[in-house]
């Protein structure tokens, strides 16, 4: 069975997050613990051998902490978690300094309006204050910065800058919630801007309505407490991610993808970063780089909230919080885990020796091997047009899908066989040389790696690229459905 060890004893169980033991009850879990990590025995039991009060051991939900469980059988699918009572960070200190904070004043309006937190204990007026004086750069305003943005507006945040270069477009409407039919062709920092206009007027909005290059970012960022990164690509989270390291600037990290969310807070207290945890992004051909992947529409308002809320703790200076951890919510299975996330010594970005000391666009497209090498032959590429005529002409065409499965899902190429590129190479005696071959992904991009990565491999049938993909030859298979399928 799988022992999940909390992020707080994990030190004392080789750093391990989970361990497969071959046991039958919680007794022999411990036994086995306690022989394979003679030093976690101390940290679990006390001098009498009783296990310590603040360790509490869950089988599956329940709380089998007593001593009169421990001969109970355990199924081998179960789940056991070692868990301290106390876990998490120190208490935080305010990211905001008491000199700013005594320079506001409320007039009796915003008594009113702020009333839900001055009622706090934990807020009251000096809390509020601090949310007054606080300034914070939104990144994207998507899925997750639509509800990041009008929480920190509802909640008081003085001054908010929300950046994004996007237009809205009618498939944003299920997930951003921001945005309204309305809004469609408009800037999506515009429709950002008018929420928050509606929710209060006072608050100091600027709306940066362009992409983020390492050109731009420290004027976008300078001067402001907080940066949450709400973008959808690796690009700008490593962008992002740099210039706050550099210009040492908390940032609090917000991913969405299907039913699945993660967020953390990095560089507050001299804590890790996205680099530490991730030194390079993801390695190309093994992640959708192109493919928008979707999510479940209220996955963005649930780590979006958590997002804002941590904000809103940074700034007040209260509670525990996420600077080390990265929470990951599954919210198919309701899955909460807290996974803890180390300062590396040997981060190339806050180690201490770093590599990395100045922002650079990091272009991912050619990090990915996907741009066009000059020396290199071209890709060949077929428009979505001509294959359709081709297609009904019944011309025999190999066609290669090297989409994921839930790509596939959402949309199926009639007859393509399916290959992912990891293992074109290995299976290019599938393909079939005295026909042509075009390869199809999403984008056109992943494709155009398949066919570098066949010719790598000594493959010389003739290859094609399907010219921007699924995304531009959707519209020709959807009204060809009844003939094509
Ligand atoms: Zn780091």
């Amino acid at each position: 069975m799988k022992v999940y060890i909390s992020a707080t004893l994990r030190n004392f169980f080789g750093k391990n997050e989970s361990l497969d033991v071959e046991a039958a009850n919680i007794k022999a879990i411990l036994d086995y613990l306690t022989d394979e990590y003679p030093e976690a025995k101390k940290i679990l039991f006390d001098d009498s051998e009783n296990l310590r009060g603040f360790v509490q051991i869950y089988v599956g939900e329940e709380n089998k902490s007593d001593k009169s469980y421990w001969k109970e059988e355990i199924d081998a699918g179960e789940e056991v978690l070692l868990l301290p009572a106390i876990a998490g960070g120190a208490p935080v200190e305010s990211i905001i300094s008491d000199d700013r904070r005594k320079a506001i004043t409320f007039d009796d309006k915003e008594v009113e309006r702020f009333s839900k937190h001055l009622m706090l204990r934990d807020i009251g007026v000096k809390g509020q204050k601090r949310i007054k004086s606080a300034r914070v750069v939104v990144v994207g305003a998507g899925a997750l910065g639509s509800p990041v943005i009008q929480y920190l507006a509802a909640a008081g945040v003085g001054t908010i800058k929300v950046v994004d270069f996007d237009e809205v477009s009618l498939e944003n409407i299920q997930n951003q919630i921001l945005h309204t039919s309305r809004d469609i062709h408009r800037p999506k920092v515009a429709s950002a801007r008018d929420k928050v206009r509606n929710i209060d007027r006072s608050i100091q909005f600027e709306d940066v309505n362009l992409q983020l290059t390492a050109d731009n970012i420290y004027d976008v960022i300078d001067g402001y407490d907080l940066v949450i990164d709400c973008t959808d690509n690796y690009k700008s989270r490593y962008l992002i991610n740099d210039a706050c390291v550099l210009a040492g600037i908390p940032l609090i990290f917000a991913a969405i993808f299907q039913f699945e969310g993660q967020v953390g807070v990095f560089n507050v207290n001299n804590g890790p970063c996205l680099r530490c945890l991730y030194p390079k992004p993801p390695e190309p051909g093994l992640v959708p780089t192109c493919s928008e992947g979707g999510s479940i529409s209220p996955l963005g308002g649930i780590i979006g909230s958590i997002a804002a809320n941590e904000a809103l703790k940074l700034i007040i200076g209260i509670g525990n919080h996420l600077d080390g951890q990265i929470l990951v919510v599954d919210s198919l299975y309701l899955h909460f885990r807290t996974l803890n996330v180390d300062k590396n010594a040997d981060c190339p970005l806050c180690g201490f020796a770093p590599t990395i000391t100045t922002v650079e666009d990091f272009d991912y497209e050619d990090f990915c091997g996907l741009r066009e090498d000059e020396d290199e032959e071209p890709i060949e590429s077929v428009e979505p047009d001509e294959l359709a005529r081709r297609i009904e002409a019944n011309e025999p065409i190999t066609f290669v899908d090297v989409r994921e499965p839930h790509e596939r899902a959402v949309l199926r190429f009639p007859n393509a066989i399916v290959i992912p590129i990891g293992q074109l190479a290995r299976r290019k005696n599938e393909l079939d040389k005295s026909v042509d071959t075009i390869f199809i992904c999403k984008q056109g991009q992943r494709s155009a790696l398949a066919i570098r990565t066949l010719r790598e491999a000594g493959y010389d049938g003739s290859m094609y690229n399907l010219k921007g993909g699924l995304d531009e030859m959707k519209g020709i298979i959807f009204s060809h459905e009844g003939a094509w399928l």
